[in-house]
């Protein structure tokens, strides 16, 4: 099958030949019809992540139809149109018995843990507990795109921050996870706030439902910004983008017992930022994390969406060939377009 693949660490990826994977016992193939290009990929790329081995395929929210099945898989069939959650359970650790597949303690993650969806084919393990099957009225392209910003955000914002209709959200951090934030909060009856460095970011935020925009080059203090607006503070904030300034500015942001969700992947020399645990100690506030989403939950997702409650689809950027997304891979950090880049040529 042709993938795309880097043989070193910060090596300009290659279009290559390699052989179609097989599925296990317990896993299925997939054949890849549309995949992101996503932040993650590129922090693998550079080195930032422990468990790739190379040679490596790239790649991990994608959706496709199965081509091929292992003899142990009860619940899916060659020809099913399905998507997973970036992270894949085991299906029978404790964490995955009590239900939270996406902390599994073996867990597996196409594009990290082994080889991903930059290719025409994906190998997909535990397939019976990380398939989702797509409904027939959602494309490829737009399935592909929930896998793992928008999926993060859903758990985040509704499991995690169990957010309700009145509060105020602040989102910090306009990009993928950002914005898919935004319209999950504003689309259970919060008032979101986003924060920002580009106004045109801001006003892609704002379309999605955004009650306040909030430009961090233009106030002096961002967290004093908010507390402005809200009289004192919001429930509960989210860190959107993984990054010391926005992951402090969240906390500072909080009202009395509000709570902070880390979205955003702290890595490399960023992975310690300088918490303000006075804050959390004084105002009892809660610091919550939030990684994937399991499989089981995209029914809920799925339903909202399917009546118009979330639009997904309008967080789409452009669509690439494979030959393309070497470039749009290796670029991410210095040129970022709003929406979400999705392979759909291969
Ligand atoms: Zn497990
Ligand atoms: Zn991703």
């Amino acid at each position: 099958m042709k993938a795309v693949v880097y043989e070193n660490f910060s090596s300009i990826p290659k279009i290559m030949n390699v052989e179609d994977p097989a599925p296990e016992n317990h896993g299925v193939v997939i054949k890849v019809a549309a995949t992101g290009v996503c932040r993650s990929d590129w922090h693998g790329w550079m080195g930032n992540d422990p468990d790739i081995e190379l040679p490596h395929v790239p790649g991990h929210e994608f959706a496709g139809i199965i081509e091929a099945v292992g003899k142990d898989v009860r619940r899916f069939k060659i020809g099913d149109r399905v998507t997973v959650p970036f992270v894949s359970g085991c299906g029978s650790c404790p964490e995955c018995h009590g239900g939270n597949h996406q902390v599994c303690g073996n867990q597996t993650q196409p594009g990290f843990t082994h080889w991903g969806s930059f290719a025409e084919y994906v190998a997909i393990h535990h397939a019976d507990v990380n398939l989702v099957n797509l409904p027939e009225t959602m494309d490829f392209t737009t399935a592909a795109s929930l896998g793992c910003r928008f999926v993060t955000s859903f758990r985040a914002v509704v499991d995690q921050g169990k957010v309700s209709a009145g509060q105020w959200v602040a989102v910090h951090g306009c990009g993928g996870v950002g914005l898919s934030a935004i319209m999950i909060a504003n689309s259970i009856g919060a008032n979101v706030i986003a924060i920002d460095v580009t106004d045109d970011k801001l006003a892609l935020a704002k379309s999605l439902g955004a009650y306040v925009t909030i430009n961090a080059t233009k106030v002096t203090d961002v967290a004093e910004a908010i507390k402005e607006i809200t009289c004192g503070g919001v429930h509960v904030s989210l860190d959107a983008l993984g990054h010391p300034t926005t992951c402090v500015n969240s906390i500072k942001s909080l009202k009395k017992l509000g709570k902070h969700i880390q979205v955003g992947l702290l890595v490399a020399d960023q992975a310690t930022p300088a918490i303000p645990m006075n804050l959390v100690i004084a105002h009892e506030l809660e610091i919550i994390g939030s990684h994937g989403m399991q499989a089981f939950r995209y029914d809920a997702m799925l339903a909202m969406i399917k009546s118009g409650k979330l639009s997904p689809e309008r967080l789409l950027g452009r669509t690439i060939t494979l030959e393309e997304s070497i470039e749009a891979l290796v670029n991410i950090d210095r040129v970022n377009p709003p929406g979400v880049t999705v392979i759909t040529g291969f």
